[in-house]
């Protein structure tokens, strides 16, 4: 049986092979929409929309061996890998059961038009496991979960969703875009199909937008087939980049978690914060599980600030270091504020509701020196 290896390893080399002499060691950049095909050849020609791109399919077999999966695709997009791999398994009439504890843009998605091919949504609150066997429906085709969760962090036990999918013959979808497949792999735990936004971790630089889906052959099939005749192939420099991103994966992972554990450990010892969501901390409600079912903590935090929106708003001013802008796992430390990002279509009622009140902050740990990042928050905070 062949050796496995481990994913710093498979996120540099993917299956390493011998190279021919004089061959560069670093992929080639295809910046070419079109390649030659042999004339008279019936064979499915070599386009970059159509996703066979050679910088498209390495970074595809890379991914797929981080994930564990058959197979893997990426896409423009984490929303357009979120959209085609649910259609690749819905189709008009059916049924999705989604957590309630997802990414606005897929709420939005999902809301706002899942309505239009006939697929309908409920919503189970993942805090009431046995929510899940009571909503299927006949018609329920696929389970769609987050975990961790933006922005509270709560890590979701998989085995009731695998098990009710295994049993009704139908999807459990997972986007674990928080974690990264170094911290933690769906498929491991009973998934179907993997989706991330390698716009964040994947990447990790911030300097381009990507999704990848995960999972197996014929459902990869699918979902390229639906990317062909919809149009949301990455441009090659992207996978190029993401690539290279890609490279570093393990080492910033590493220093990811641990900058979060720092960070979040600080912040519960300081009076300013009512509260602090990580995973890492003994306090989190989920500690055991995530201990158990995770390789890292991962750099998310969620602080809440004591004096609501003013108090945050004064707080994110005075940062120097960490930089106030939305999205999350690259190399710099960056802090948001729900309120007006991702949950900024609820009112404060709601948010509360949702555990994230007005002086939540979302903060995603960079790479930089710990210390570092401490200090700029605890000047801060005047
Ligand atoms: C950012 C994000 C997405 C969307 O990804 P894009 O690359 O911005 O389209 C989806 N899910 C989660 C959990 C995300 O954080």
């Amino acid at each position: 049986m062949k050796r496995k290896l481990g994913p710093s390893t498979t996120a540099i080399h993917g299956q390493p092979a011998r190279r021919t002499d004089w061959t560069p060691v670093v992929a080639p950049l295809y910046q070419s929409s079109t390649f030659t095909n042999p004339v008279g050849s019936g064979e499915e020609v070599m386009y970059s929309r159509y996703g066979n791109n050679p910088n498209q399919l390495t970074l595809a077999a890379r991914y797929a061996e981080l994930e564990g999966a058959e197979a893997a695709i990426f896409v423009a997009s984490g929303m357009a890998a979120t959209a085609l791999a649910h259609l690749a398994v819905l189709r008009p009439g059916d049924h999705l059961l989604a957590s309630s504890w997802i990414y606005g843009g897929t709420r939005r998605l999902f809301e706002e038009e899942f309505g239009r091919f006939g697929i309908e949504v409920s919503y189970v609150q993942p805090d009431q496991p046995r929510q899940w066997r009571r909503m299927v429906r006949k018609s329920t085709r696929a389970i769609f979960v987050e975990t961790p969760t933006n922005p509270t962090m709560r890590i979701l036990d998989l085995t009731p969703m695998a098990q009710i999918a295994r049993d009704g013959g139908f999807a459990l979808l997972v986007d674990a875009t928080f974690a990264s497949p170094v911290n933690f792999r769906p498929l491991e735990h009973g998934a179907d199909i993997v989706i991330t936004s390698a716009t964040k971790y994947l990447n990790g630089h911030s300097d381009v937008i990507a999704g990848a889906v995960a999972g197996s052959a014929s459902l990869v099939e699918e979902v390229t087939r639906l990317m062909q005749l919809w149009g949301q192939a990455i441009d090659p420099h992207a996978a190029w980049l993401v690539e290279r991103g890609m490279r570093t994966l393990g080492v910033r992972m590493e220093r990811h978690n641990v900058n979060g554990m720092a960070v979040a450990r600080w912040a519960e010892g300081r009076e300013e914060f009512t509260k602090v969501h990580y995973p890492g901390l003994p306090s989190h409600p989920e500690h055991a599980l995530a201990a158990q079912l995770m390789d890292g903590f991962g750099g998310m935090v969620g602080l809440e600030l004591k004096g609501g929106a003013k108090a945050a708003e004064r707080f994110l001013r005075r940062l120097k270091l960490v930089t106030h802008a939305p999205s999350l796992a690259g190399v710099e430390s960056l802090i948001s504020e729900p309120r007006l990002t991702s949950h900024r279509r609820l009112s404060e009622e709601q948010r509360g509701k949702a555990g994230i009140p007005d002086g939540f902050l979302r903060l995603s740990c960079g790479i930089e020196d710990a210390e570092d990042i401490i200090a700029d928050l605890e000047q801060a905070l005047g």
